[in-house]
This record gives C-alpha cells, structure tokens and sequence, in this order.
C-alpha cells in the first residue's frame, strides 16, 4: 500500500483561489518541485481597486518570488502620516514612513502576481471547488462544470467565504467572529493634501485616508458602527463618514467634498476567522480562509505570502503530509492570533468604548504584545543564527 508521504509519484496539488494566498502558494509549492493546478470560481478574480499593504516581510517574501519589478512597477512607497484624534479640538501626530512598507492598489498587484506565475502552474479561471472527497491515498476535487480530479493536497486558499473550510472543518456560522462593525471603503477623485495618509480616531470610527500614487485619488476606509446590523444603509454610511472626514480639519475638506461625490464605494464587514485547527488529512487552509485578521489590519497580504512560503517549506522538509500541515499550523499560529487581537482591541478602542473600557481595550492590547515577544525573538535569534538570509 502507498505511504501516506508527500514524496508520492505525482505530487499534485490543488490551489483553490487565486487571491494573494493562492497565487503565493502556487508559487512556492511550484519552486518546491509540485504540480500545481490553481483555480478560481470568478472569471476575473481581481477586481477591487483598493489599496493593500505591503509591510516589509511582505516585500521580502515577494522579492525571493523574483517580484522585484513586481514592486517596482506597482507598489509605492508608504507615505508619512499624521495620526488625528480628539472630540471638539483635533489633536496630531506625524509619522515618518518606513521606506520598505509599501502599498498597491488590490487588483493591480494580485494581477500581476497571478501572470508572474511560471507556465507549468496550470490556471483555470471561472472553475469554482465544490465537493472534496478523502480517499486512502488523494483526496478527489469536483468542480462546477461537472469535472472531478485527484490530487495529493488540496490548499484552501478562497478567502473570507472559503468553501474548502466549509467542506473539511467548520460552518461560517462556526468560524466566522463579527462584532457588528462596518468597513465603509470610497475611492474619491481628488490628490490628499500634501499626499500625506491620514489615521483617525474620531466620533466613533476609525478611518484610514490614503493617497493613490498612480492617480490623483484618495482611498478612503472607515470602520463603523452600523445602527441597524441588518440592513447597512449605504449612503447614510458614506454621508457619516464624509462628515467625519470633514471634521478632520481645513485641509480635509477638498477631500470630503471629492468622497460625497464618489460613485466607488462600498461596505463590508468586520469578520475574522478563528478556527481551532487549520488542515485535516490532505487538505489545509491558507490565507484568509484560515485565519482572516480583516482588511483594517494591513495585515492580509505578510500573513499570505510569508504563509504561503512557510507551508511549501515545511512539505519539503516534512516526510508526512498532516506532520507538514502541523508544523505549518504551530508556526504561523502565534502571528495570525496575536494580529487578530491586536486589530480587535484597536477597532474597540477607536470606535467609542467608554473611558473604562478603553482602559481595559488598552491593557490587554499590552498584554498581547507581551505575549506574543518571546515567540517573534525566538524567531529573530534562530533567523541570527542561521545568518539571517532566506
Ligand atoms: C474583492 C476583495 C477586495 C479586497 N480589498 C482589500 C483591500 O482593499 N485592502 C485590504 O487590505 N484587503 C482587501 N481584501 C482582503 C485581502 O485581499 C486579503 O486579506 C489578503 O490578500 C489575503 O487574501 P486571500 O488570498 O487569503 O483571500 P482573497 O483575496 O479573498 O482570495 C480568495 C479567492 O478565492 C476565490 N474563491 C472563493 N471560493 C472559491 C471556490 N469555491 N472555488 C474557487 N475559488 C474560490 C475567490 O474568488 C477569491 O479570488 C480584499 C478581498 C477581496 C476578496
């Protein structure tokens, strides 16, 4: 009988979802020497043109991918920021920008993520998963239109919604967290004055006010509280956040008037997926799937990439798929937790718990970090010791 080993004859793998994690994880399961299949259920997977944040793990990893032009053609540098806050008098504070953090615009970047792929990574677009069956020795894909193929390891890499986490471990009921918050997203036609962003704290958001650098738009992301968790009333929303913008100051006003008028807007929700176990027998999530921190973090595309290279390492020097698989999970546990709570707390903490709660908000943000230092030390020394280079 077969072992149950990665070393099998034909070391087929299934990539499902062609978003920052699967185009990753193709990549790098490719570079480990598997065939790999990448499908996506949209025919343009890519749309949304809003900005992602490239922090300089991410730069790094997508630099080993050979994306050195990658960064150099559609990401920017990080621009400084002035942090606003206070409730009748507006308080700042400026940061300087780290020059390895850079931002992209969404569509532009996975765009050229998913052509970077080499040609032996087989695509097919508009081809969504739908059913996965075990069997001893792959697990069996079926497809909507009505294909089925067998493979050694299939990577739940569809994000938010992800059908292969529904399919192996948990309901969206069951590992979806919400707190009933908004993300309300416009792209307004107009430059940000002195294309400085903008962080704010402000009647109960927390808005993020970024410039594009390729045109003369603002990207415009606040996280709000939506008065009737039913049925978010869009324009209401978009009119609040105007409002908010315009209270940030003289400056912000061409910007307020710019976002009124924007026709590109939309809401989503705050959702992190937090999920007692990531994999079972051949099949393993990645990316949002796993373990979404959600969008405010900045955090989606470090925990994609360097996820993705971590996973196709640990197959490489696992002998055993699930042994793979745990290791994986026991690496980039501790990030993706210690993220989600982070960003949690921040949210809270911005949108208007009262002064106690705050306190409290604050203090536990303290305790994660605590927590979560021994663990990226460990990491940073074992990185010194082996030279610091991969
Ligand atoms: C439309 C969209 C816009 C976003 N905009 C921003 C943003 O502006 N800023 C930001 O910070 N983050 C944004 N995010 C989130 C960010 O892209 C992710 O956090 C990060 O890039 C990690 O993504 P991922 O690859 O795990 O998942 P995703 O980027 O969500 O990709 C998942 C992919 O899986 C595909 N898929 C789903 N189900 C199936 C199935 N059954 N079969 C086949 N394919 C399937 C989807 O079509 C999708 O292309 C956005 C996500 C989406 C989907």
């Amino acid at each position: 009988m077969a072992s149950d080993t990665v070393r099998t004859v034909r070391r087929r793998a299934l990539v499902v979802g062609c978003g920052m994690a699967g185009c990753a994880a193709a990549w790098w399961l490719e570079h480990e020497g598997w065939e790999v299949v990448l499908v996506d259920k949209k025919v343009d997977p890519h749309p949304s043109s809003y900005l992602l944040q490239l922090d300089t793990e991410s730069v790094r990893v997508l630099r080993l991918m050979g994306g050195q032009e990658i960064i150099d053609r559609v990401a920017f540098a990080a621009p400084a920021m002035s942090v606003r806050w206070g409730r009748n008098r507006i308080r700042q504070l400026t940061i300087e920008s780290d020059d390895e953090w850079r931002l992209a615009r969404r569509s532009v970047l996975l765009s050229r993520l998913f052509a970077h792929l080499p040609n032996t990574v087989q695509t097919r677009l508009g081809v969504g998963l739908e059913a996965l069956e075990h069997r001893s020795d792959d697990v069996l894909a079926r497809f909507g239109d009505g294909s089925a193929e067998s493979f050694d390891l299939v990577v739940g890499a569809d994000g938010l919604h992800s059908t292969v986490r529904r399919l192996i471990l948990a309901s969206e009921a069951h590992s979806v967290y919400r707190n009933g918050l908004t993300h309300v997203w416009i792209n307004a036609d107009v430059p940000l004055p002195n294309r400085r962003a903008v962080i704010a704290s402000r009647e109960g958001m927390l808005s993020l006010i970024y410039p594009f650098q390729d045109t003369d738009q603002t990207s415009i992301m606040a996280v709000a509280p939506v008065p009737s968790p039913t049925e978010p009333d869009e324009p209401m929303l978009v009119e609040r956040v105007c409002d908010m913008v315009e209270g940030l100051g003289p400056d912000m006003h061409p910007v307020a008037v710019a976002a009124r008028k924007s026709d590109d807007t939309k809401l989503t929700r705050f959702a992190q997926v937090r999920l007692p176990r990531w994999y079972t027998r051949r099949v393993v999530l990645l990316g949002d799937s796993a373990h979404c921190i959600d969008p405010v973090s900045g955090m989606g595309a470090h925990a994609s990439l360097s996820g993705a290279k971590a996973l196709a390492e640990s197959l490489r020097d696992a002998g055993d798929v699930t042994v793979a698989f745990a290791r994986f999970e026991m690496e980039r546990r501790p990030f993706a937790e210690t993220a989600q709570s982070i960003t949690a707390r921040t949210v809270e903490f911005s949108t208007g718990a009262r002064r106690r709660g705050r306190v409290a908000t604050l203090a536990g943000g303290v305790g994660d970090l605590v927590a979560a230092a021994p663990t990226a030390l460990a990491r940073f020394n074992s990185r010194m010791r082996a030279g610091c280079h991969a």
